[in-house]
């Protein structure tokens, strides 16, 4: 039915991207990136200073670290993986200006706190404090970074305060971070996942289906003349029945089935564990108890469905394809009624990436 859309987003990650394209939409990678060049910035022009002073330990460190960030930064660039330039990069960091303090004549001290706040940011929580602990507890134990009992309490007390506000901090933009997620993939009306959680989690079924062979079946399920129901009693009468008629699907569903608003009144519903014998009797309980339980002002209100058993090796984009075709096909063939596509169909949407 409306299947121009149907995108292969995911070939996206596979292109060679941008640079600043990257550093908007992966911030893990932003992150670390501005931490490395901070980093880079800083302690650079130190190690040179060094060097051009005598002072080769300090120089040779400094280069060291120098050499790390680099490392670690551009692994991140290259794998897109954060993780692990993340770690490295905080204890990296910790370590340095613990090390530096620590040494005679420097002023690594100061640095603590800013490698405090990018391990917050680098790294989980837990690691984060975890490594502030150790750290603090080395400095305290070494003492030689403090030159007085009274300088080391200030200095124990102002860290563990600004890991505190760097923790809250973190939690609350994970918690934002993860309601925003949530929100894009939600429909506001039906509370439905949207279309773009349905091409993610289409594409995990192929996958898990190529995997371990478990069966799945896509049904496409389109409303009979809904826009009677618009133009006879209005758009939010419309969109009461939208409201009901997702009420009643996720009634009549297993609590595993997937349910999507694919636009419009349509809807995918992905439905894992159904193979071919089951295709028919699954999607016609469900057209049965629409037919009967669904209704405008005493009026019935019916649905037409199209399903498909996901074939060995078969893109998500040609499985949605045929399912919508047999949608078509039922309409054709007189609306509420429910048209399984055979496995033959063909799928011509483009292939996979
Ligand atoms: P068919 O049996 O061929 O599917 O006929 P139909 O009338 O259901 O299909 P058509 O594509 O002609 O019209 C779809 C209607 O769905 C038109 C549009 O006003 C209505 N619609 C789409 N989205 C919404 C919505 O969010 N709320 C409401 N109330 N109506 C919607
Ligand atoms: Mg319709
Ligand atoms: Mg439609």
């Amino acid at each position: 039915m409306a299947l121009q859309h149907v995108a292969k987003n995911e070939s996206s990650l596979d292109t060679p991207i941008m640079l600043p394209h990257r550093l908007r939409n992966d911030f893990p990678l932003a992150v670390i990136t501005l931490v490395g060049g901070m980093a880079l910035f800083v302690i650079s022009p130190f190690a040179a200073y060094r060097f051009a002073t005598g002072a080769m330990l300090h120089g040779v460190l400094d280069l060291l670290v120098v050499l790390a960030i680099l490392a670690a930064v551009s692994f991140a660039w290259r794998t897109g993986n954060s993780r692990w330039p993340g770690v490295v990069l905080s204890i990296l960091s910790v370590v340095f200006t613990c090390t530096t303090a620590i040494l005679p004549d420097a002023v690594g001290l100061h640095w603590f706190y800013a490698a405090l706040m990018a391990s917050y940011l680098l790294m989980a929580t837990s690691e984060a404090s975890a490594l502030m602990l150790a750290a603090l507890t080395v400095l305290v134990l070494h003492g030689g970074a403090f030159h007085s009992r009274m300088h080391m309490l200030t200095f124990v007390t102002s860290a563990l305060l600004v890991s505190l506000f760097a923790m809250v901090f973190r939690w609350r933009a994970d918690a934002q971070h993860r309601q925003l997620e949530l929100l894009a993939t939600l429909d506001p009306l039906t509370g439905c996942s949207n279309r773009r959680a349905m091409d993610r989690e289409l594409l995990i079924a192929v996958k898990a289906h190529a995997r371990t062979r478990t069966p799945f079946a896509l049904a496409m399920l389109d409303l009979d003349h809904f826009k009677i129901v618009n133009d006879k009693y209005g758009h939010e009468a419309g969109d009461q029945v939208l409201i009901e008629l997702t009420r009643l699907l996720r009634m009549h569903t297993r609590h595993g089935d997937r349910l999507f608003r694919f636009g419009g009144e349509e809807f995918v519903l992905l439905l894992p564990g159904v193979d071919d014998a089951l295709l028919f009797a699954v999607c016609d309980k469900l057209r049965r108890v629409v037919a009967e339980s669904l209704n405008y002002a005493g009026h019935p209100v019916t649905l037409s469905i199209g399903v498909a058993a996901l074939r060995p090796g078969e893109d998500w984009q040609s499985w949605l394809l045929r399912a919508d075709k047999a949608l078509y096909a039922a309409k054709q063939a007189g609306r509420n009624r429910v048209q399984v596509a055979l496995p033959t169909d063909p799928g011509d949407a483009a292939p996979s990436a």
